[in-house]
């Protein structure tokens, strides 16, 4: 594969629910490498965008391309054991069973013994800071750390590609600090991120470029200083 390839093409997609078209003709291109902001309003069609590039849907018209395979009609595991990875809006972590047995179910996607899952689990750990609460239930909590057990959930299936979709919303100014450098860690690592945020501020100075989405339809793309001076991106917020 040439390396200027995309790692992942979205081409053309639709995705309607009943009358409700909550992806129209939307295409992106994805650079290995990068962290691309998937932005826009409440309900402009992110999350169900994750949906379609992970597998939980299947678009009614248009194509997904991962390392230059159609991925299209393949399971979401199908997916994950070929290196993408996200998580949910709201976290599915299993409440009753403790962190490390949590991020372990992750690693057993790509770990044939459950000795080797726990290891690759406990580094996951390490890397995004949640060592000290390995122990812990993961229904006690607090928010940000959920959020992180969301991350690794996901990091430890071992991705190429790791979508992320709104691991900073609602965090303090400092946690989201903390939660930004991590995205950095994992991203110099090779990892190419999808970062799905709501609010602008928060992922701008953090993405390599920004696509928009509005109503379903990609609005605008581009460098987040490009995005966010954009007069139709300006009127689509204001007009929330
Ligand atoms: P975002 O993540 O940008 O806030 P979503 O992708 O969650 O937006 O939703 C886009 C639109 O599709 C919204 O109007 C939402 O209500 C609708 N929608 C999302 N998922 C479903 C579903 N499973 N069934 C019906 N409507 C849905
Ligand atoms: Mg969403």
């Amino acid at each position: 594969a040439d390396p200027s390839d995309p790692i992942l093409r979205v081409d053309d997609v639709t995705l309607a629910f009943g009358g409700l078209v909550a992806n129209r003709d939307v295409t992106l291109d994805v650079r290995g490498g990068e962290i691309l902001g998937l932005i826009g309003p409440n309900g402009a069609g992110k999350s169900t965008l994750f949906n379609l590039i992970s597998g939980v849907y299947r678009p009614s018209k248009g194509r997904i391309l991962f390392e230059g395979a159609d991925i299209t009609r393949l399971p979401p595991a199908e997916r994950c054991r070929r290196g993408i990875a996200r998580t949910f809006q709201v976290p599915r972590s299993f409440d009753s069973m403790n962190v490390l047995e949590n991020v372990t179910v992750g690693a057993l996607a790509r770990h044939r013994t459950a000795a080797s899952a726990r290891r690759a689990a406990l580094d996951t750990l390490e890397r995004v800071e949640l060592t000290h609460r390995a122990e812990a239930v993961a229904g006690e909590l607090t928010p940000p750390e959920k959020r992180r057990l969301e991350v690794a959930r996901a990091l430890a299936t071992g991705p190429r590609l790791l979508l992320l979709d709104e691991v900073l919303t609602g965090l303090t100014p400092s946690e989201a600090k903390a939660g930004v450098a991590l995205i950095r860690r994992v991203a110099a690592t090779g990892v190419t991120v999808i970062m799905v945020e709501h609010v602008m501020e928060v992922v701008m100075p953090l993405v390599d470029r920004a696509v928009v989405l509005h109503l379903g339809s990609v609005l605008a793309q581009g460098l987040p200083a490009e995005v966010v001076r954009d007069d139709g991106v300006i009127t689509a917020y204001l007009g929330e």
